[in-house]
């Protein structure tokens, strides 16, 4: 027997201390950090949650122990990602941001190039530092693997002497503000190395450090919801950095740092979905519960409503389930294993949004209304699982459209958390 989703003692004492963590010191913050005048301010509300992230040790959490980290499994992490999530969606994703711009040194920088750029954030005790994924570019993101060589990603790198010069324009940089708004302390930058070679060839991933010159953070987004992460448009003009700066080679491997780091936020997004849903549903059933509405019977007591919240937990239950199955495959294939993260970020995206509504109509015209009801903040939090992180349409469905193409599919690949062929031999 080896199917078994019971979690260990160790897991339960994460979930439970992760629970305590997000009542005690997100719940406080979490209506301020909403209601922020703007997009900064929203940011730095959160700054002091965030420090005492990095005291709990949160922020090194899924660094190896190798390099000082606390090794956390992508399992434990989604656990604590559900506890936090469910209270409030800025201050985990600030987070889960900075382990996406560090994952395509986790995941494929050399062990040089792992102590050199991991070792600070781990030694960060107050949160002061943050990485960012600088991947979407101002004119687009959904396309970035053209190999079209006059499309597709347009940040450039060209190589000088010893150096690598970076020229382009990102946005949705998510943490690349740093907390003083003069940038962050590393950005893993998505470019192209070849304007004449598409992605195939020329695709790259180059780790540039906060405080090179030709950084300019040039505007910070607001947004509908998730207004306390920080997005803002970067512009990186003739940045210089080290050639060993480069993680991999540029070309299939570029493409396959870039999917990596996307697989790991995709099978974690399935977490902050689950705790959202969560968040909603729980509200939802205790107004059922308690309010009769001008009726003579609580709202619960009606079958519609009833079944209608039936229906809703059903859907979170399995939306956790599939998402604990991608992080376990993830952790036993390196990140190889994708088909499974990619379905659990559309499944869980697009259900969270439809559940979270529905909780709206359990609750009727209340949920509607700011002062009333917290499920018009989780409607907008919700709202961008589907388009971010790669949107479903333009980047995932895409993704797994061009999985089932390949000659070597096999429909039980992702039951089996097997590592497809044509991964084998790229890593
Ligand atoms: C809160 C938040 C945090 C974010 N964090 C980051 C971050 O840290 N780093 C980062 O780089 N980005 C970040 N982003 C941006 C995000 O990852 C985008 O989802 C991603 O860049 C792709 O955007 P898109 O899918 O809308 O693509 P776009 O290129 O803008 O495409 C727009 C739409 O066109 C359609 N489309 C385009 N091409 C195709 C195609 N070939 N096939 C089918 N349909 C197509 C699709 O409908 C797509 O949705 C963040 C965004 C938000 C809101």
């Amino acid at each position: 027997m080896t199917i078994d989703f019971t979690l260990s003692d160790a897991q339960q004492e994460l979930q439970k201390n992760a629970q305590g963590f997000a009542e005690g010191v997100l719940r406080p913050v979490a209506e301020q950090i909403d209601r922020a005048p703007d997009g900064w301010e929203a940011f730095l509300a959160g700054r002091e949650a965030y420090r005492a992230m990095a005291k709990a040790g949160f922020t090194a959490s899924f660094i190896p122990t190798e390099y000082g980290g606390g090794g956390f499994s992508m399992l434990d992490f989604a656990i604590a990602a559900e506890e936090l999530s469910r209270v409030d969606i800025s201050v985990p994703t600030t987070l889960l941001a900075s382990g996406l711009g560090l994952q395509p040194v986790i995941q494929h920088g050399t062990h040089e190039q792992k102590e050199r750029f991991l070792r600070p954030f781990v030694e960060d005790a107050e949160g002061d530092l943050l990485a960012s994924y600088a991947f979407t570019d101002v004119a687009g993101g959904a396309n970035f693997d053209s190999t079209d060589p006059s499309a597709g990603i347009q940040t450039m790198a060209y190589h000088d002497g010893d150096e690598w010069v970076i020229t382009g324009e990102k946005h949705y940089t998510t943490n690349g503000t740093g907390w003083g708004r003069k940038g962050c302390q590393l950005y893993t930058v998505v470019c192209r190395t070849d304007p004449a070679a598409g992605a195939d060839e020329s695709l790259a991933v180059i780790v540039v450090p906060g405080d090179v010159r030709g950084i300019t953070v040039v505007d910070v987004y607001d947004k509908i919801g998730n207004r306390g992460v920080v997005t803002p448009r970067v512009h990186f003009d003739g940045v210089r950095v080290p050639a060993d700066n480069l993680i991999g080679q540029p070309g299939e491997q570029g493409k396959r740092i870039v999917s990596g780091a996307f697989s790991w936020t995709a099978a974690l997004i399935g977490s902050a979905c689950v705790g959202t849903m969560r968040a909603a549903f729980e509200y939802a059933l205790d107004f059922a519960r308690t309010e009769k509405r001008l009726g003579t019977v609580p709202l619960i007591e009606h079958q519609n409503v009833g079944f209608m919240l039936a229906d809703i937990k059903m859907r979170i239950e399995a939306c956790r389930y599939l998402t604990w199955k991608a992080c376990h495959d993830f952790d036993r294939t390196g990140g190889l294993a994708e088909e499974l993260p990619i379905m659990t970020k559309i499944f869980c995206s697009e259900t969270a949004v439809s559940t979270v509504y529905d909780c709206m109509r359990v609750v009727g015209i209340a949920s509607y209304t700011r002062d009333l009801a917290p499920l018009e903040r989780l409607m907008r939090d919700a709202m961008v699982f589907p388009l971010y992180d790669g949107g479903n349409m333009g980047v995932r469905r895409r993704q797994l459209h061009d999985m089932f193409r390949q000659p070597g599919y096999d429909s039980m690949l992702a039951a089996r958390g097997d590592v497809p062929p044509w991964q084998r031999s790229v890593r």
